[in-house]
């Protein structure tokens, strides 16, 4: 990955540094209003990053000791690692093998008596099918958490993804398409957990700190709950205003990317690329294959040879159940799927400003490994 960064987000970090306001104030505002719009949510709250994003989301959802929570092993370990931050036991759920997410079926299969809530993710981009997991979770009142941290632009059913989600985080790491260098945002359909976001995001407090200096004679705040400081700062948010008029060119240019690596993997069937699933449409935030059995070589043969012609490849998404603050949690073997595509899966260089002659060059590595010829 490499970030799609201009002389405009430079240009809006120097305005905001002239500002004389770089702390969370009305650039933070205003990004939470647009992005709110890009995504068709109703409301979002900016934080510093989607792993605190998470975390909020969990407290305002109601999550805390004593409860689980499903999760897919197959992620970034920090959507596991939010469920302990509050307290509350992961309970890894398999995932589909098409499209690498948690599914209806690996999801019920695991709930328990004292499963509040799932976090569903967009695994690399790719749209959970929320529908049909919340079928199975509503009518037991579990709560479902969107891990959005890589799908901006990703659709579901015609509607970006998180748009039909209780709650939702996301990332602005600059692995995701949108990158604030670190920074994340929270949305949600309810107005009372994003009020409640806001403020635990801001140590509690009952006026922000943006409003009071705005004053002369700032009113007295009141700190209601224990808090924290997830707080974004003005200089991220104007970046990520700039990132966020991008987002159409970027999935654009993705996209038809993804289209070449998938024609020309279609005519390697030792190979498997990442695809849409039915429902909707990924942004290719993370373009990976998998390696299959007939394969003449494994993927670590084939991160070496992409590596031994100077280009940089990587492992597939991690499964958290291997490491070791989670290991007890599930025994080797116990999640077939999720271990499969951790282990047979490689993730293919694709970002904006690649070109064709550059990924024609990848692309002829997965022909022939050991060069032509070979
Ligand atoms: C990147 C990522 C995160 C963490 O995002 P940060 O903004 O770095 O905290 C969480 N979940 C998933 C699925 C991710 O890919």
């Amino acid at each position: 990955m490499v970030p799609w960064l201009g002389v405009e987000e430079a240009e809006a970090v120097a305005e905001t540094i002239a500002s004389g306001w770089i702390a969370q104030g009305p650039r933070v505002a205003r990004f939470e209003r647009e992005f709110a719009a890009a995504v068709a949510a109703t409301d979002a709250v900016a934080t510093s990053s989607c792993t605190t994003a998470l975390h909020l989301a969990l407290v305002v959802a109601g999550i805390g000791p004593g409860d689980d929570v499903v999760v897919p092993s197959l992620s970034f370990i920090a959507t596991t690692s939010a469920i302990r931050y509050v307290g509350a036991r992961p309970v890894f759920a398999d995932v589909d093998a098409e499209s690498g997410n948690v599914s209806a079926a690996t999801v019920a299969s695991v709930l328990t008596a004292a499963t509040r809530a799932v976090i569903a993710v967009d695994q690399g981009g790719v749209p959970v099918d929320l529908d049909a997991i919340r079928a199975v979770t509503d009518p037991r009142g579990i709560v479902v958490i969107e891990d959005a941290a890589c799908a901006a632009g990703s659709t579901y059913r015609g509607r970006p993804v998180g748009a039909r989600a209780e709650v939702a985080a996301w990332s602005f790491h600059p692995r995701k398409l949108l990158t604030t260098g670190e920074g994340g945002m929270l949305t949600t359909r309810h107005e009372a957990w994003a009020a409640r976001a806001r403020r635990l995001r801001e140590h509690g407090m009952s006026v922000s700190a943006a409003d009071r200096h705005r004053t002369v004679l700032a009113p007295p705040e009141e700190y209601g709950e224990v808090g924290f400081n997830y707080r974004m700062t003005d200089l991220q948010a104007a970046v990520g205003l700039v990132q966020l008029t991008r987002l159409g060119a970027l999935i654009a240019r993705r996209r038809a990317l993804a289209a070449r690596y998938q024609e020309a993997i279609a005519r390697m069937p030792w190979l498997r690329a990442v695809a849409d699933p039915e429902y909707g449409a990924g942004n290719y935030q993370s373009f990976w294959i998998e390696i299959l059995e007939e394969s003449p070589l494994d993927r670590d043969g084939y991160l070496v040879a992409l590596a031994e012609s100077g280009i940089s490849a990587r492992r597939g998404i991690m499964a958290a159940h291997r490491q070791p603050p989670y290991r007890a949690l599930a025994p080797e073997g116990s999640l077939p799927v999720t271990e499969r595509l951790t282990d047979r899966t490689l993730i293919l260089p694709l970002f904006h400003t690649l070109d064709e002659r550059d990924q024609d060059r990848v692309i002829a590595v997965l022909r022939y490994p050991g060069g032509e010829g070979a």
